[in-house]
């Protein structure tokens, strides 16, 4: 696949090769871009701002219509190319593909609801006799990074809310996984004013900085690690930013929980895309009065999930995104166990692949659960009460979601008022989000809402107008 500077497909002669974790094959090559192909994306999405600002919203709306019609045409070829890159399940592909059209109408309505509002200027003093309104104007160039777990319908979480506000876009993708969205770039340039929305590929560092330094770029919508965002906040200056960064999500299950609910909770967070999910369920904290039975049901559902060929369609999980992804997993998991967890069930690796696997007496201090660890793991921490549910969810600088399994509404209220997290879903796992819902993290999750009408309000700025 080729990059997409001002409407034109740029190859160059250095490339890196994008591999299949399930059999290590390389799939394709995208061109490993420099800062000069940075600066040129730049230029073009700068200059490409003028075209974007004085379409009518009328005809911007239609033309994303347009492109989510092509998209849809290429579902299927694009599903395989997000299996084959990220080893997801085939389904679970698909999955993304239809969130991601979703998205894109989302974006499409909102595009012709962009409001400003008046402002009773006679409420002041000066403002007796003045009339005033506020605008939406766009911000110009937004450089969109994204991570890749999932490749596809994360960039068009940022890339159709910049476009539905009249913005233009440089885009760039994961490393690990480039092919899925550079093909929906590919499509959203054709339909677009050349420059509007440009894909680079290349070494994240390399073009990372040099896009979040650019003083022509008006602001930073990245998805991925803590790491990577807190870099780029030092960075970025007198720049708009939405960081959705990762997440370590809880699961509480208290005593008077639907057990069954809750076990189907945990088996569908933990594993989703091999755990591997900024929302996945991290970690268990169940009430000691129900944790034997708890996890008697979550071992015998765990030791069902069908691991295998992404390509196959009775696969649920495949491999993680490369070796050293697994290797990190395994890490954490055997110092959980050193320092006293219990394993029942899983644990083991082969190459990319880890199975799923469930830990129980693991503490909250514990490296598996105070940092990420992006894996098929269910570790399950006992708690006594509810107070002390909720500090082990909060012992951790993360707070993106938390999912809380009670019948009582009492325990719901409170779980609600003192979670530390971005949503509390009540009888639900964290692992759960629409596309139209304000989403994002608190603490070290990150800043900002994404959601496609939070994300086009984000993507935005407000000019003030005063009659005299
Ligand atoms: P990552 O390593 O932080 O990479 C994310 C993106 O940043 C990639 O495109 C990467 O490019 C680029 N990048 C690397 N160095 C950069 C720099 N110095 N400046 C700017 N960009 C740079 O994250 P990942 O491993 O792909 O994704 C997994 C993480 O994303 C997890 O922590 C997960 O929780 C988080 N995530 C969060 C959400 C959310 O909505 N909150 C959703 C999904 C995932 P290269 O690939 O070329 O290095």
């Amino acid at each position: 696949m080729k990059m997409l500077i001002e409407g034109k497909l740029i190859d160059k002669n250095e490339k890196i090769a994008v591999e299949n974790p399930f059999n290590n094959e390389i799939i394709d090559y995208v061109p490993s871009g420099d800062a000069e192909d940075v600066k040129k994306a730049i230029s073009a999405a700068a200059k490409a701002t003028k075209s974007m600002k004085e379409m009518s919203s009328r005809k911007l709306s239609r033309i994303m219509y347009d492109i989510h019609q092509e998209l849809k045409e290429k579902h299927q070829e694009i599903s395989k190319l997000i299996s084959l890159e990220t080893g997801k399940p085939i389904r679970d592909s698909r999955v993304e593909m239809d969130r991601s059209l979703q998205t894109l109408l989302m974006a499409a309505e909102e595009s012709k609801r962009i409001y400003g509002e008046t402002i009773p200027m006679d409420a002041a003093i000066a403002g007796r006799t003045a009339f005033g309104f506020t605008i939406k104007i766009p911000l110009g160039v937004v450089a969109a990074i994204s991570p890749f777990n999932y490749p596809v319908n994360l960039a068009i979480h940022k890339i159709a809310p910049a476009l539905a506000a009249k913005n233009t876009v440089v885009f760039k993708p994961s490393t690990k996984a480039p092919l899925a969205a550079l093909k929906m770039a590919e499509i959203m340039g054709r339909h677009l004013p050349d420059g509007a929305v440009n894909a680079i590929t290349g070494p994240g560092g390399v073009l990372g900085d040099q896009l979040v330094t650019s003083d022509q770029v008006n602001k930073v919508s990245f998805t991925g690690s803590v790491a990577t965002g807190l870099s780029i906040a030092r960075k970025a200056g007198m720049k708009k930013l939405t960081l959705e960064l990762g997440g370590n999500d809880p699961l509480i299950v208290l005593d008077d929980a639907d057990i069954d609910a809750a076990v189907l909770g945990a088996v569908g967070g933990s594993y989703l895309n091999a755990g591997q999910v900024c929302i996945g369920v991290k970690r268990l904290i169940v009430q000691e009065s129900v944790a034997d039975e708890f996890t008697e049901q979550l071992v015998s559902r765990t030791q069902k999930v069908k691991t295998g060929d992404p390509l196959d369609p009775e696969t649920d999980m495949g491999p993680l995104i490369d070796e050293k992804a697994a290797l990190n997993v395994e890490q954490s998991v055997n110092d959980a166990l050193q320092k006293g967890a219990q394993l029942l069930c899983g644990g083991k690796r082969e190459g990319a692949f880890f199975q799923p696997t469930v830990l129980d007496q693991v503490q909250v201090d514990m490296e598996l659960v105070q940092r990420e660890t992006f894996g098929p793991v269910s570790p399950v921490i006992r708690v006594e009460n509810l107070d002390e549910a909720i500090k082990a969810a909060n012992s951790t600088p993360y707070g993106l979601q938390a999912g809380v399994f009670t019948q009582n509404i009492a325990n719901a209220k409170k779980a609600v008022r003192e979670i530390e997290a971005g949503s509390v879903l009540i009888n639900k796992q964290p692992t759960f989000r629409t596309d139209n819902m304000p989403f994002g993290g608190f603490k070290m999750s990150g800043m900002g809402k994404e959601g496609v009408k939070y994300a086009v309000e984000d993507m935005t700025r407000t000019k003030m107008v005063v009659i005299g």
